[in-house]
């Protein structure tokens, strides 16, 4: 490659080790190809101590940046060519919106849009408010024209993504919010999915739960829920307790009984007690989620928790880990189970990767479905009988 970019995470500990060492591999490229331009981007970079770890101790690489420069990748690039200079670029301070960038889409038929960046909540286990900069919303135009361009190309499911989309709109002049957002891309013509990721519950508003059933809004909501326990969420400055985040899905059930439920937990905050704990377990039984995306807790550096007495050692965390996982094992098996028998709509992924007869395909709720077929149906809504399952797939017919 005559340039080599690699884009970084920052979410945990784990993701940068991992950033790292795949930057540390590119070492041999230089020396092989002194011409080669070795860049570095995403929320990694955005970290003043990881910057300025990539300036010194990696002087093959060309250039840092973070997500809000993006748009600088062309002069960034040109600085490498011309041996101009080495940018290390810190860019939270006032990211800008930058619309009409060139974008390459991986997959026709799935799309994911920003509608917002940044994030204002400052959970205290998260980096995201450091590395991203406060909240800004893009104009409603340039995000409904982008998702008619999508649906008019044949694109069939599209995720509106921001760190907190509920809050979508806030900062614009207009009265712009999310529930306007959704009514006003339903009325795109068209047969497409819209889903939103990800959503924070001290904003989902009763207008919110109601936009959800505009046609065209999956019937899917992903509610991270952190933790089960109410003096957790505090110590967490979640902003809601587990008394009001119960009430927003007795909401959603009301509204929409077959509604597929997902979230995010994190495991082994600083302080949680077994109770804690246990209260965890205790909501994820009365929910029964569909799907958790579950997380052992990752100190970052420059967040408060990072600092917090009482730290979790890790072979307690791990054991919560596989107990909670173990737990949501069996709703999950327990609710595919429910839904043999039954005929869902899905769209088709393609052929699955270790069997050519076999294709993978995805419901409304994002749940894989395999299935037979002699026809390609890539990248389009087909009605499959559920004929049998197990924890993380459905198995169906045409
Ligand atoms: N804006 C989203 C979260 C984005 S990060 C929200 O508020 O829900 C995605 C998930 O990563 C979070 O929901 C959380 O569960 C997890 N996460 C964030 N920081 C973490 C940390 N320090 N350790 C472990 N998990 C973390
Ligand atoms: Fe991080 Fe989400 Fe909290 Fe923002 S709302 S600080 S992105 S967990």
């Amino acid at each position: 490659a005559d340039a080599i970019i690699v884009n970084t995470c920052a979410i945990r500990e784990h993701a940068e080790k991992r950033a790292l060492s795949i930057i540390g591999r590119y070492k041999h490229n230089k020396a092989r190809n002194p011409d080669t331009v070795i860049g570095v981007c995403g929320c990694m970079s955005a970290q003043e101590h990881r910057s300025e770890h990539l300036k010194r101790s990696y002087h093959y690489v060309d250039f840092a940046f973070g997500t809000g420069s993006l748009h600088r990748l062309p002069e960034f690039i040109y600085g490498a060519l011309t041996k101009a200079k080495r940018s290390f670029v810190l860019d939270t301070e006032r990211p800008q919106i930058a619309e009409g960038l060139p974008v390459v889409r991986e997959c026709a038929h799935r799309a994911w849009v920003s509608i917002m960046y940044g994030c204002n909540n400052f959970c205290t286990y998260c980096i995201v408010p450091y590395v991203r900069g406060r909240e800004r919303s893009r104009m409603p135009e340039d995000i409904i024209k982008e998702v008619r361009e999508l649906v008019e190309s044949g694109c069939k499911d599209i995720t509106l993504l921001g760190q907190n989309v509920n809050s979508y709109g806030k900062e614009l002049d207009g009265g712009y919010d999310i529930a306007y957002l959704l009514r006003e891309i339903s009325k795109i013509e068209g047969d497409f999915w819209i889903h939103l990721m990800t959503s924070h519950p001290k904003d989902a508003s009763d207008a919110l739960i109601e936009a959800l059933s505009c046609k065209s809004v999956a019937n899917h909501f992903h509610l991270p829920l952190q933790s089960g326990s109410s003096p957790i969420l505090k110590r967490m400055n979640r902003h809601y307790d587990i008394d009001r985040y119960l009430e927003i899905i007795d909401k959603l059930k009301r509204q929409n009984p077959s509604i597929t439920l997902t979230t995010d937990i994190i495991v082994g905050f600083p302080g949680e007690s077994d109770e804690d704990f246990e209260k965890t377990l205790e909501v994820i039984r009365r929910v029964e989620y569909d799907s958790v995306y579950s997380f052992v807790f990752s100190p970052r550096k420059g967040t408060p928790a990072y600092s917090m007495e009482d730290q979790i050692p890790e072979e307690i965390k791990k054991e919560r880990f596989e107990r909670l996982t173990e737990l949501q094992n069996e709703i999950s098996r327990k609710k595919n189970e429910a839904m043999v028998g039954k005929t869902v709509r899905v769209l088709v992924d393609g052929k699955s990767k270790n069997n050519d007869k076999i294709y993978t395909s995805r419901t409304e709720g994002n749940k894989i479905v395999h299935f037979e077929a002699d026809k390609d149906y890539t990248g389009q809504f087909i009605n499959l009988k559920i004929i049998r399952t197990d924890t993380f797939a459905l198995y169906g017919e045409i």
